[in-house]
Protein backbone atom coordinates (compact mmCIF):
# COMPACT_ATOMS: atom_id res chain seq x y z
CA UNK A 1 0.00 0.00 0.00
CA UNK A 2 2.43 2.47 0.60
CA UNK A 3 4.55 2.48 -2.61
CA UNK A 4 1.36 2.20 -4.01
CA UNK A 5 1.09 5.68 -2.47
CA UNK A 6 3.94 6.83 -3.00
CA UNK A 7 3.74 6.21 -6.87
CA UNK A 8 0.64 8.53 -6.83
CA UNK A 9 2.04 11.32 -5.17
CA UNK A 10 4.29 11.03 -8.06
CA UNK A 11 2.06 10.77 -10.43
CA UNK A 12 0.11 13.75 -8.65
CA UNK A 13 3.54 15.91 -8.45
CA UNK A 14 4.12 15.55 -12.09
CA UNK A 15 1.10 16.20 -13.19
CA UNK A 16 1.20 19.27 -10.99
CA UNK A 17 3.95 20.45 -12.22
CA UNK A 18 3.74 19.62 -16.01
CA UNK A 19 0.07 21.56 -15.94
CA UNK A 20 1.81 24.88 -14.15
CA UNK A 21 4.07 24.26 -17.16
CA UNK A 22 1.71 24.35 -19.90
CA UNK A 23 -1.15 26.42 -18.75
CA UNK A 24 0.89 29.18 -17.10
CA UNK A 25 -1.31 29.19 -14.03
CA UNK A 26 -0.47 31.90 -11.48
CA UNK A 27 0.19 31.56 -7.70
CA UNK A 28 -3.04 33.65 -7.55
CA UNK A 29 -5.43 30.89 -9.08
CA UNK A 30 -7.39 28.31 -7.19
CA UNK A 31 -4.36 25.89 -7.22
CA UNK A 32 -4.05 24.49 -3.93
CA UNK A 33 -0.88 22.36 -2.78
CA UNK A 34 -0.86 18.48 -3.06
CA UNK A 35 1.26 19.32 -0.01
CA UNK A 36 -2.16 20.29 2.32
CA UNK A 37 -3.70 16.77 1.54
CA UNK A 38 -2.84 13.93 4.47
CA UNK A 39 -1.40 10.69 2.00
CA UNK A 40 -0.95 8.97 5.19
CA UNK A 41 -4.76 8.94 5.82
CA UNK A 42 -5.49 7.23 3.02
CA UNK A 43 -3.77 4.14 4.39
CA UNK A 44 -6.41 4.12 6.38
CA UNK A 45 -9.32 4.48 3.41
CA UNK A 46 -8.10 1.54 1.19
CA UNK A 47 -10.90 2.98 -0.72
CA UNK A 48 -8.59 4.27 -3.77
CA UNK A 49 -7.85 0.49 -4.10
CA UNK A 50 -11.05 -0.29 -4.40
CA UNK A 51 -11.93 2.23 -6.77
CA UNK A 52 -9.23 1.21 -9.21
CA UNK A 53 -9.99 -2.63 -9.30
CA UNK A 54 -14.09 -1.67 -9.89
CA UNK A 55 -15.06 -4.52 -7.76
CA UNK A 56 -18.86 -4.44 -6.09
CA UNK A 57 -21.82 -5.98 -4.95
CA UNK A 58 -24.66 -5.92 -7.51
CA UNK A 59 -28.01 -6.05 -6.03
CA UNK A 60 -30.24 -7.24 -9.09
CA UNK A 61 -34.13 -7.01 -8.51
CA UNK A 62 -35.75 -9.03 -11.57
CA UNK A 63 -39.34 -8.21 -12.01
CA UNK A 64 -41.19 -11.28 -14.10
CA UNK A 65 -42.95 -10.10 -17.05
CA UNK A 66 -46.65 -10.77 -15.91
CA UNK A 67 -45.60 -8.52 -12.46
CA UNK A 68 -44.88 -4.87 -11.54
CA UNK A 69 -41.85 -3.62 -9.72
CA UNK A 70 -42.59 -2.89 -5.76
CA UNK A 71 -41.08 -0.10 -4.47
CA UNK A 72 -40.90 -1.44 -1.15
CA UNK A 73 -39.28 -4.86 -2.33
CA UNK A 74 -36.22 -1.66 -4.01
CA UNK A 75 -35.86 0.02 -0.60
CA UNK A 76 -35.81 -2.77 1.52
CA UNK A 77 -33.51 -4.43 -0.64
CA UNK A 78 -31.38 -1.21 -0.67
CA UNK A 79 -31.26 -1.10 3.15
CA UNK A 80 -30.90 -4.99 3.01
CA UNK A 81 -27.40 -4.57 1.36
CA UNK A 82 -26.59 -1.97 3.33
CA UNK A 83 -27.17 -3.39 6.32
CA UNK A 84 -25.18 -6.30 5.81
CA UNK A 85 -22.25 -4.35 4.15
CA UNK A 86 -22.05 -3.01 7.74
CA UNK A 87 -22.01 -6.04 9.36
CA UNK A 88 -19.58 -7.70 7.38
CA UNK A 89 -17.18 -4.54 8.18
CA UNK A 90 -18.30 -5.04 11.89
CA UNK A 91 -17.20 -8.51 11.37
CA UNK A 92 -14.23 -8.05 9.12
CA UNK A 93 -13.02 -4.54 9.85
CA UNK A 94 -13.51 -4.00 6.13
CA UNK A 95 -16.29 -4.98 3.75
CA UNK A 96 -17.39 -4.79 0.15
CA UNK A 97 -18.42 -2.31 -2.27
CA UNK A 98 -21.69 -1.85 -3.43
CA UNK A 99 -23.25 -0.24 -7.05
CA UNK A 100 -24.47 2.83 -7.40
CA UNK A 101 -27.39 2.85 -7.97
CA UNK A 102 -27.25 -0.27 -4.74
CA UNK A 103 -30.28 -1.89 -6.96
CA UNK A 104 -30.82 -2.26 -10.23
CA UNK A 105 -34.16 -3.27 -11.45
CA UNK A 106 -34.59 -5.29 -14.57
CA UNK A 107 -38.31 -6.96 -16.37
CA UNK A 108 -37.75 -10.42 -17.20
CA UNK A 109 -38.82 -11.75 -20.61
CA UNK A 110 -40.51 -14.76 -18.62
CA UNK A 111 -43.58 -15.13 -16.29
CA UNK A 112 -42.94 -16.00 -12.59
CA UNK A 113 -43.89 -19.36 -13.06
CA UNK A 114 -41.64 -20.33 -15.86
CA UNK A 115 -38.14 -20.13 -13.68
CA UNK A 116 -39.69 -23.46 -11.46
CA UNK A 117 -41.18 -24.87 -14.25
CA UNK A 118 -39.69 -24.68 -17.21
CA UNK A 119 -36.86 -27.69 -17.73
CA UNK A 120 -33.40 -27.12 -16.76
CA UNK A 121 -31.23 -29.66 -14.41
CA UNK A 122 -32.61 -31.63 -11.54
CA UNK A 123 -35.14 -30.29 -9.70
CA UNK A 124 -32.97 -29.15 -6.64
CA UNK A 125 -30.82 -26.47 -9.30
CA UNK A 126 -34.00 -26.20 -11.79
CA UNK A 127 -35.06 -22.48 -10.44
CA UNK A 128 -31.83 -21.57 -9.86
CA UNK A 129 -30.47 -22.35 -13.34
CA UNK A 130 -33.45 -20.60 -15.18
CA UNK A 131 -33.35 -17.31 -12.74
CA UNK A 132 -29.13 -17.37 -13.72
CA UNK A 133 -30.25 -17.68 -17.66
CA UNK A 134 -32.46 -14.50 -18.01
CA UNK A 135 -29.78 -13.03 -15.22
CA UNK A 136 -26.91 -13.69 -16.69
CA UNK A 137 -28.07 -12.40 -20.47
CA UNK A 138 -29.89 -9.03 -18.66
CA UNK A 139 -27.15 -7.77 -16.90
CA UNK A 140 -23.71 -9.43 -18.55
CA UNK A 141 -23.40 -11.43 -14.94
CA UNK A 142 -20.97 -14.50 -15.15
CA UNK A 143 -19.50 -16.66 -12.68
CA UNK A 144 -16.47 -15.28 -10.98
CA UNK A 145 -16.72 -12.26 -12.63
CA UNK A 146 -13.73 -10.42 -11.93
CA UNK A 147 -15.45 -6.93 -10.85
CA UNK A 148 -18.83 -7.80 -9.33
CA UNK A 149 -20.46 -10.17 -7.09
CA UNK A 150 -24.01 -10.78 -8.58
CA UNK A 151 -26.86 -10.99 -6.04
CA UNK A 152 -30.26 -11.86 -7.81
CA UNK A 153 -33.51 -11.55 -6.30
CA UNK A 154 -36.30 -12.51 -8.39
CA UNK A 155 -40.20 -12.04 -7.50
CA UNK A 156 -41.05 -15.86 -7.90
CA UNK A 157 -41.26 -18.54 -6.10
CA UNK A 158 -39.44 -21.92 -6.44
CA UNK A 159 -41.61 -25.38 -5.99
CA UNK A 160 -40.85 -27.85 -3.26
CA UNK A 161 -37.44 -29.37 -3.25
CA UNK A 162 -35.88 -26.73 -5.37
CA UNK A 163 -33.06 -24.46 -4.12
CA UNK A 164 -34.91 -20.59 -3.37
CA UNK A 165 -31.75 -19.15 -2.27
CA UNK A 166 -28.38 -20.34 -3.39
CA UNK A 167 -24.68 -19.17 -4.17
CA UNK A 168 -21.21 -19.70 -5.36
CA UNK A 169 -18.21 -18.37 -7.79
CA UNK A 170 -19.20 -14.65 -7.62
CA UNK A 171 -22.86 -15.34 -7.91
CA UNK A 172 -25.97 -15.57 -6.08
CA UNK A 173 -29.87 -15.95 -6.76
CA UNK A 174 -32.76 -15.68 -4.14
CA UNK A 175 -36.65 -16.20 -4.60
CA UNK A 176 -39.58 -14.20 -3.55
CA UNK A 177 -39.77 -15.27 -0.38
CA UNK A 178 -37.34 -13.03 0.87
CA UNK A 179 -38.20 -10.22 -0.80
CA UNK A 180 -41.24 -10.64 1.38
CA UNK A 181 -39.36 -11.13 4.47
CA UNK A 182 -37.28 -7.85 3.42
CA UNK A 183 -40.77 -5.50 3.24
CA UNK A 184 -42.06 -7.17 5.95
CA UNK A 185 -44.81 -9.47 4.44
CA UNK A 186 -45.60 -13.32 5.39
CA UNK A 187 -43.95 -16.26 3.82
CA UNK A 188 -45.54 -17.92 1.40
CA UNK A 189 -46.30 -21.95 1.59
CA UNK A 190 -43.50 -23.60 -0.27
CA UNK A 191 -44.17 -27.14 0.96
CA UNK A 192 -46.65 -28.60 2.56
CA UNK A 193 -46.94 -27.62 6.66
CA UNK A 194 -44.70 -24.50 6.33
CA UNK A 195 -45.76 -21.85 8.45
CA UNK A 196 -42.87 -19.64 8.81
CA UNK A 197 -42.74 -16.35 10.28
CA UNK A 198 -39.86 -14.46 10.06
CA UNK A 199 -38.43 -10.73 11.38
CA UNK A 200 -36.68 -8.94 8.31
CA UNK A 201 -33.44 -9.09 10.24
CA UNK A 202 -32.94 -12.50 8.77
CA UNK A 203 -33.46 -12.14 5.17
CA UNK A 204 -30.66 -9.41 6.07
CA UNK A 205 -29.16 -12.63 7.25
CA UNK A 206 -30.00 -14.52 4.27
CA UNK A 207 -28.13 -12.14 2.33
CA UNK A 208 -25.36 -12.24 4.06
CA UNK A 209 -25.19 -16.58 4.08
CA UNK A 210 -25.57 -16.38 0.22
CA UNK A 211 -22.87 -13.47 -0.29
CA UNK A 212 -20.63 -15.76 2.03
CA UNK A 213 -21.12 -18.64 -0.07
CA UNK A 214 -20.82 -16.01 -3.40
CA UNK A 215 -17.39 -14.63 -1.93
CA UNK A 216 -16.38 -18.77 -1.65
CA UNK A 217 -17.14 -19.99 1.65
CA UNK A 218 -18.56 -22.99 2.46
CA UNK A 219 -20.92 -24.03 5.23
CA UNK A 220 -18.90 -24.90 8.53
CA UNK A 221 -16.47 -28.00 8.44
CA UNK A 222 -19.06 -30.48 10.38
CA UNK A 223 -22.36 -29.37 9.68
CA UNK A 224 -23.18 -31.21 6.49
CA UNK A 225 -21.96 -34.83 7.82
CA UNK A 226 -22.90 -34.37 11.52
CA UNK A 227 -24.27 -32.60 13.55
CA UNK A 228 -21.23 -32.96 15.99
CA UNK A 229 -18.97 -29.77 16.02
CA UNK A 230 -21.03 -28.10 14.09
CA UNK A 231 -20.78 -23.96 14.74
CA UNK A 232 -25.00 -23.12 14.85
CA UNK A 233 -24.47 -19.54 15.29
CA UNK A 234 -21.77 -18.93 12.23
CA UNK A 235 -23.79 -16.93 9.60
CA UNK A 236 -22.75 -19.69 7.45
CA UNK A 237 -24.88 -22.17 9.19
CA UNK A 238 -28.06 -21.24 11.30
CA UNK A 239 -26.62 -18.08 12.73
CA UNK A 240 -28.24 -16.38 9.86
CA UNK A 241 -31.83 -16.73 11.42
CA UNK A 242 -30.53 -14.57 14.29
CA UNK A 243 -29.01 -12.33 12.45
CA UNK A 244 -27.62 -9.48 13.35
CA UNK A 245 -26.46 -11.64 16.75
CA UNK A 246 -24.64 -14.59 14.50
CA UNK A 247 -20.70 -13.82 13.36
CA UNK A 248 -18.14 -15.64 11.24
CA UNK A 249 -15.51 -17.76 12.43
CA UNK A 250 -12.00 -16.99 12.93
CA UNK A 251 -11.71 -19.08 9.84
CA UNK A 252 -14.16 -17.95 8.10
CA UNK A 253 -12.93 -14.31 8.26
CA UNK A 254 -9.36 -15.47 7.24
CA UNK A 255 -10.88 -16.88 4.00
CA UNK A 256 -12.51 -13.50 3.32
CA UNK A 257 -9.97 -11.29 4.14
CA UNK A 258 -8.19 -12.63 1.06
CA UNK A 259 -11.07 -12.03 -0.69
CA UNK A 260 -10.42 -9.03 -3.60
CA UNK A 261 -13.89 -8.13 -3.29
CA UNK A 262 -13.84 -7.50 0.31
CA UNK A 263 -11.36 -3.82 0.81
CA UNK A 264 -13.54 -1.31 1.57
CA UNK A 265 -13.71 0.90 4.29
CA UNK A 266 -16.86 2.29 5.40
CA UNK A 267 -15.60 3.97 9.04
CA UNK A 268 -17.92 6.99 8.28
CA UNK A 269 -21.23 5.09 8.42
CA UNK A 270 -20.20 1.90 10.86
CA UNK A 271 -22.89 1.34 12.93
CA UNK A 272 -25.43 -1.11 11.78
CA UNK A 273 -29.56 0.63 11.94
CA UNK A 274 -32.41 -1.19 12.78
CA UNK A 275 -33.05 -4.22 10.13
CA UNK A 276 -36.58 -5.01 11.83
CA UNK A 277 -37.50 -1.86 9.43
CA UNK A 278 -35.77 -2.19 6.73
CA UNK A 279 -38.23 0.03 4.97
CA UNK A 280 -37.37 3.18 7.31
CA UNK A 281 -35.21 5.71 4.95
CA UNK A 282 -31.75 4.81 4.80
CA UNK A 283 -30.42 8.28 5.10
CA UNK A 284 -32.54 9.28 8.18
CA UNK A 285 -31.00 6.29 9.54
CA UNK A 286 -27.53 7.34 9.10
CA UNK A 287 -28.44 11.05 10.14
CA UNK A 288 -29.60 9.14 13.47
CA UNK A 289 -26.50 7.57 14.21
CA UNK A 290 -24.42 10.11 13.95
CA UNK A 291 -25.74 12.58 16.73
CA UNK A 292 -22.89 12.18 19.15
CA UNK A 293 -20.15 13.04 16.58
CA UNK A 294 -18.27 15.83 16.49
CA UNK A 295 -18.79 18.06 13.20
CA UNK A 296 -18.46 15.41 10.75
CA UNK A 297 -18.64 15.94 6.92
CA UNK A 298 -19.07 12.70 4.26
CA UNK A 299 -20.80 12.09 1.46
CA UNK A 300 -23.28 9.29 0.45
CA UNK A 301 -23.35 7.89 -2.20
CA UNK A 302 -19.82 7.42 -2.33
CA UNK A 303 -18.73 6.25 -4.93
CA UNK A 304 -21.53 8.11 -6.96
CA UNK A 305 -22.75 8.25 -10.15
CA UNK A 306 -24.22 11.90 -11.00
CA UNK A 307 -25.26 13.19 -7.79
CA UNK A 308 -24.08 13.07 -4.10
CA UNK A 309 -25.14 15.03 -0.87
CA UNK A 310 -22.71 15.81 2.18
CA UNK A 311 -23.74 15.64 5.30
CA UNK A 312 -22.60 18.16 7.98
CA UNK A 313 -23.14 18.02 11.78
CA UNK A 314 -22.30 21.08 13.08
CA UNK A 315 -22.09 21.30 16.75
CA UNK A 316 -21.85 24.94 17.64
CA UNK A 317 -21.94 28.32 15.15
CA UNK A 318 -19.00 27.91 13.26
CA UNK A 319 -17.39 29.32 9.71
CA UNK A 320 -17.54 25.98 7.47
CA UNK A 321 -16.55 26.20 3.59
CA UNK A 322 -16.77 23.50 1.49
CA UNK A 323 -15.52 22.81 -2.45
CA UNK A 324 -14.73 20.09 -4.74
CA UNK A 325 -11.50 20.25 -6.28
CA UNK A 326 -10.05 17.84 -9.11
CA UNK A 327 -6.50 15.91 -9.24
CA UNK A 328 -4.67 18.66 -10.39
CA UNK A 329 -6.19 20.88 -7.85
CA UNK A 330 -8.28 23.00 -9.32
CA UNK A 331 -11.59 24.09 -7.76
CA UNK A 332 -14.44 22.62 -9.52
CA UNK A 333 -17.10 24.26 -7.45
CA UNK A 334 -17.59 25.62 -4.42
CA UNK A 335 -20.46 24.12 -2.44
CA UNK A 336 -20.21 26.08 0.61
CA UNK A 337 -18.77 29.39 2.41
CA UNK A 338 -21.07 30.67 5.65
CA UNK A 339 -21.36 30.68 9.24
CA UNK A 340 -23.50 28.23 10.37
CA UNK A 341 -25.48 27.36 13.60
CA UNK A 342 -25.49 24.07 15.10
CA UNK A 343 -27.39 21.58 13.13
CA UNK A 344 -27.67 18.95 10.88
CA UNK A 345 -26.96 19.96 7.10
CA UNK A 346 -27.10 18.08 3.70
CA UNK A 347 -25.98 19.83 0.97
CA UNK A 348 -26.89 17.64 -2.46
CA UNK A 349 -24.30 17.84 -4.92
CA UNK A 350 -24.75 17.45 -9.19
CA UNK A 351 -21.60 16.66 -10.57
CA UNK A 352 -23.03 17.95 -14.02
CA UNK A 353 -21.00 17.54 -17.10
CA UNK A 354 -17.07 16.39 -15.05
CA UNK A 355 -16.23 13.31 -16.06
CA UNK A 356 -15.53 10.26 -14.11
CA UNK A 357 -12.86 10.89 -12.31
CA UNK A 358 -11.93 10.82 -8.52
CA UNK A 359 -12.37 14.09 -6.49
CA UNK A 360 -11.02 15.66 -3.65
CA UNK A 361 -13.61 17.61 -1.10
CA UNK A 362 -11.62 20.32 1.30
CA UNK A 363 -13.95 21.35 3.96
CA UNK A 364 -13.36 24.04 6.82
CA UNK A 365 -14.16 24.16 9.72
CA UNK A 366 -13.51 26.87 11.76
CA UNK A 367 -9.78 26.64 11.57
CA UNK A 368 -9.76 22.73 10.80
CA UNK A 369 -9.50 21.45 7.84
CA UNK A 370 -9.40 18.05 6.01
CA UNK A 371 -9.63 16.67 2.46
CA UNK A 372 -11.47 13.64 1.44
CA UNK A 373 -12.35 11.86 -1.22
CA UNK A 374 -15.27 11.85 -3.69
CA UNK A 375 -15.13 9.46 -6.93
CA UNK A 376 -17.30 9.86 -9.86
CA UNK A 377 -18.14 6.17 -11.42
CA UNK A 378 -20.17 7.13 -14.41
ZN1 LIG B 1 -25.75 -22.25 2.58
Amino acid sequence: MKSFIKFFIEVFKSIYLLSLFNSGYSQESDFYSMENINFNSFEDRPIIKNIVENKTVRIIYLVPSDSIEKTDYTRGLQNTARHIQIWYYQQLGKTFALHDPIVEVYKTPHEGTWYSTNSNGNLFGQFWNNILVDGFALTGAQFNDPNSIFAFYIDAHPICGQCGGCGTSGVLAIGANDLRGIADQSWVTICPGETYEFKPCRFVGGLGHELGHAFGLPHPSGCESSDVDCDYSSIMWTGFYDYPNCYFSQTEKQSLLKNPFIQYDISDTDELFNCDKLLDNVTASIDNLRTDQNQIVFNYPNPFANSTTFYLNIQSKVRVSLAVYDLLGRKRVSLLDDELLAGKYSIPWDSGDLGVNIYIYKYCIGNKTVSKLAVKTR
